[in-house]
């Protein structure tokens, strides 16, 4: 049921084009058009055309090439609403047949006239009637290349070469509109952001074939780097020949490398260059423009922003705001949140080559090379010689600290998003792919088998795209992190529109001072057991596990103690007023022993004790569920000594450092893993009498803030009378996740895949916050804890804090801050600007 297409649109200064009907590319023509810039006769199809055409719609080609003149050659190109979105290739000199061939030969000679047909028949044959491109490959290297593949067409079809151009065009129509609708292209668009329904707009131009005597070519043009948005003229200007037809290619500004536009044909690089002023002022962005001279005439055909880098595409959005073209907000609207963590890290050259040796989940991103090692004192000895490495292990465990503090980066057979690996990793800025799929380790043999089969050894060389989720065989070109002018002044505009607070979770001085680098509002969580995996701590923490009656484990907690004390100074100083919270030891003691034989002969060497007595405590500690056993309030509750330790480290560090800083700091102490309202005035009763015993001793007095961690489904159910005894609740969305679906944080990652691609989870709850069943939960803590205490701080202090989805969440339930690992920070303040404007 054909219809008969109506809806092309001449573009002029005055014609209805807009991005929602005809797309970015025709409404960018119809602004060309309207500043005055030389384009070459253009028409638009609608959306609707385009559809209609897919459809089986017959579009009136013979009126739409009449708006040409009579013999015109006219190209194809694609206009979604969104370039980002892809889209079918351009279809280029539609119109040629014999006829056009002999009459061009005449004014641009056989060789140029033959070439643009061959082009046009090839792209014809492959693009619009789907043959196999071999033919037609050989024919161009025939004698008579134009005869070969016309009588390749033939042998091909059984019909001679469209020579109607009306024909020519509607066919080239319909296979665009077609190839859009098809669904490898659809799923790809929808994956780039693009709605179901997105449509395609076409449209139809006049070619101006940058051919003829004098100055002629074709090229592009940019006045900035892509990389690194400096302003700079770059592009390639393929200038006809001086000599028979062939294209010698010259750079557009003057270079040493050889000749130039700039020197060649000065007037002309002055226009383009004006042009491109204009449109930088006027279109309010750095363009690149497609453009065609015809013996010395300059026409642009096309004009897209330019595709750059994220830390150019900060310069410029800077740029353009300083130079009062942009708001500082529309600038802060230029760049996507996430894109920033291109700038925060050392990334694999976009450009490089990339020989792919294995792909897991990408846990924390930027790039590193190093040599394979396979266990955290090979990573030691490799960093004492001072040559980079990559730990690699099947799972990471707390003994494996020190080698990730050293290693430039991380890979793991297992784990997700959450796993031990990827949280340090995240916390330490290292590049780090956990659960890498079909990669086997072999940390006795210290070889990866990957799942091609190919065998890589310690000491070889291999580099981490944690951006990406990939690692590469060997070296690979790096770029540097950009924390330099333009991203500093655009994070201050954020900061001066966002209405929720970005605090970062740091555990040592180190992450502290990260967190001041990238401006925190503060410390949101800091995980004091972390301090216990450098290796002189790590022995008292298991002296103090061994301790076999209570004066034993008091002189162990008694050594801690300073070194504690020492690292809130350090951390309250750091910080200079901004808050603190500090919570209280939370994992379970197990992970603090070895876990296999080697490393409980270790241990039973250097405390001087029987293997068997290792062993023994080793399994006395062993639980079936770790995660849901004896950790964070229950070892409180039960092993009340090592939070009095802690609590007091932090009083008497609180006084060290007011009295330094000469201003009052007032500490957050927040209890992990709550479920009852009991669990907390047990442990606030043993916080007040610390401080009680710490005021007296000092005589000096001091606040201090108490809070609860919620984390299991049981405290946001009774976040009411929690919040009785609570500051401020702090929704712990990694344990709240693991205990509201009943999932491991530590092994889903081995069915995560099989599950989101099933649909079962739109995505990895772990990764994304689940809106759904966890946020209710956050919800109904947050209602409860308001209502009990209206003034209640609440924060989300998991993963997901700094994800822009979960900054939204909490920001639209009122919650006070996120907080997330110091490198997410910056991508946080964006995303809360973001939600402000
Ligand atoms: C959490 O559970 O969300 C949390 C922040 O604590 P951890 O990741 O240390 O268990
Ligand atoms: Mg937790």
């Amino acid at each position: 049921n054909p219809c008969v297409l109506k809806d092309f649109t001449l573009i002029t200064p005055t014609a209805e084009v807009r991005v929602r009907t005809h797309g970015g590319r025709a409404k960018c023509l119809q602004r060309l058009i309207r500043l005055g810039i030389p384009t070459p006769r253009t028409v638009a199809l609608s959306f609707e055309a385009v559809h209609e055409i897919a459809e089986g719609g017959r579009p009136d080609t013979s009126r739409l090439l009449s708006a040409f003149g009579r013999t015109p050659l006219v190209s194809v190109r694609p206009s979604s609403a969104d370039p980002d979105w892809g889209g079918p290739g351009a279809v280029l000199n539609i119109g040629m047949n014999d006829e056009r061939c002999a009459e061009l030969s005449r004014t641009l000679g056989k060789d140029v006239a033959e070439a643009i047909y061959l082009k046009f028949i090839q792209a014809y044959a492959i693009e619009v009637a789907r043959l196999d491109p071999e033919p037609f490959e050989e024919a161009a290297e025939a004698d008579h290349p134009v005869q070969a593949a016309l009588a390749a067409y033939e042998a091909e079809t059984d019909e001679g070469f469209p020579q109607d151009p009306a024909h020519q065009l509607a066919e080239v129509l319909r296979s665009m509109a077609r190839a859009w609708e098809g669904v490898s292209a659809r799923l790809l668009r929808q994956a780039r952001g693009a709605p179901i329904d997105a449509g395609l707009g076409l449209v139809v131009q006049d070619m101006a074939p940058g051919l003829g005597a004098g100055e002629s070519g074709s090229g592009v043009i940019r006045m900035i780097d892509r990389i690194t948005g400096e302003r700079q003229v770059t592009g390639r200007y393929k200038r006809k020949g001086r000599s028979g037809s062939k294209r010698d290619i010259i750079y557009l500004a003057r270079d040493p490398r050889g000749p130039s536009m700039e020197q060649e044909a000065p007037a002309l690089y002055e226009e383009l260059v004006g042009i491109l002023e204009v449109c930088r002022r006027r279109l309010r962005e750095e363009m690149e423009i497609k453009f065609t001279v015809s013996q010395g005439n300059l026409m642009v055909l096309d004009a897209v922003k330019v595709d750059c880098s994220t830390r150019a595409a900060v310069k410029v959005a800077v740029a353009l705001a300083e130079d009062g073209i942009l708001t500082p907000q529309e600038a802060l609207l230029r760049i996507e949140p996430m894109s920033l963590t291109e700038l925060l890290h050392t990334q694999v050259d976009p450009a490089a080559k990339r020989d792919v040796i294995l792909k897991g989940i990408a846990a924390s991103p930027g790039g590193a090379t190093g040599q394979l090692v396979f266990s955290a004192r090979a990573a030691q000895t490799s960093a004492s010689h001072e040559i980079p490495c990559i730990l690699v292990r099947r799972e990471t465990t707390p003994d494996d600290i020190r080698g990730m503090h050293v290693a430039q980066a991380i890979i793991t057979e297992r784990g997700g998003m959450t796993s031990h690996a990827a949280v340090i990793a995240r916390g330490l800025g290292l590049p780090c792919i956990v659960g890498a799929s079909g990669l086997t380790v072999s940390t006795r043999d210290k070889t990866i088998t990957t799942k091609t089969g190919r065998i890589f050894r310690e000491g070889d060389l291999v580099t981490v795209d944690g951006s990406a989720g990939e690692a590469l065989a060997g070296a690979v070109p790096m770029l540097d992190p950009a924390l330099d002018g333009p991203f500093r002044t655009l994070m201050r505009w954020a900061d001066e529109v966002r209405d929720i607070g970005i605090r970062a979770n740091a555990d040592t001085p180190d992450d502290a001072r990260m967190a001041e680098t990238f401006e925190a509002d503060g410390i949101g969580l800091c995980r004091t057991e972390h301090m216990f995996f450098e290796p002189a701590r790590l022995m008292v923490m298991r002296e103090m596990i061994f301790a076999d009656c209570e004066t034993d484990r008091q002189a162990a907690l008694d050594q801690l103690l300073p070194m504690q004390r020492e690292d809130f100074v350090e951390l309250f100083r750091i910080m200079a007023g901004e808050p603190v919270c500090i919570r209280l030891f939370d994992p379970p003691l197990h992970e603090f022993l070895p876990s296999d034989r080697e490393g409980m002969m270790g241990l039973a060497e250097s405390l001087d004790m029987p293997l068997s007595r290792v062993t023994r405590r080793v399994e006395a500690l062993s639980e079936f569920n770790p995660m849901l056993g004896m950790r964070g309030v229950r070892l409180g509750v039960t092993m009340p000594e090592i939070y009095d330790m802690q609590v007091r480290a932090i009083f008497e560090a609180t006084v060290q450092a007011s009295r330094q800083a000469g201003a009052a700091v007032v500490p957050e102490i927040m209890i992990p893993l709550v479920s009852a309202k009991r669990e907390v005035e047990l442990v606030k009763t043993r916080i007040d009498s610390v401080a009680a015993a710490v005021r007296n001793e000092t005589g000096q007095s001091f606040d201090y803030r108490l809070g609860v961690m919620v984390e299991t489904p049981r405290a946001a159910l009774r976040a009411g009378e929690i919040a009785a005894h609570a500051a401020f609740l702090s929704f712990g969305t990694n344990d709240l996740t693991q205990m509201t679906y009943g999932l491991s944080r530590d092994d889903a990652g081995r069915f995560m895949g099989t599950y989101v691609n099933n649909g079962v989870f739109h995505e990895d709850p772990f990764h994304s916050l689940d809106r759904e069943g966890v946020g209710e939960l956050l919800l109904l803590g947050a209602e409860r804890g308001r209502k009990a205490r209206p003034d209640v701080t609440l924060s989300v202090c998991g993963e997901h804090g700094g994800s822009p989805d979960t900054i939204a969440f909490c920001r639209d339930a009122g919650f006070d801050y996120v907080s997330c690992s110091p490198y997410r920070v910056p991508v946080a303040r964006l995303a809360a600007a973001h939600l402000a404007i």
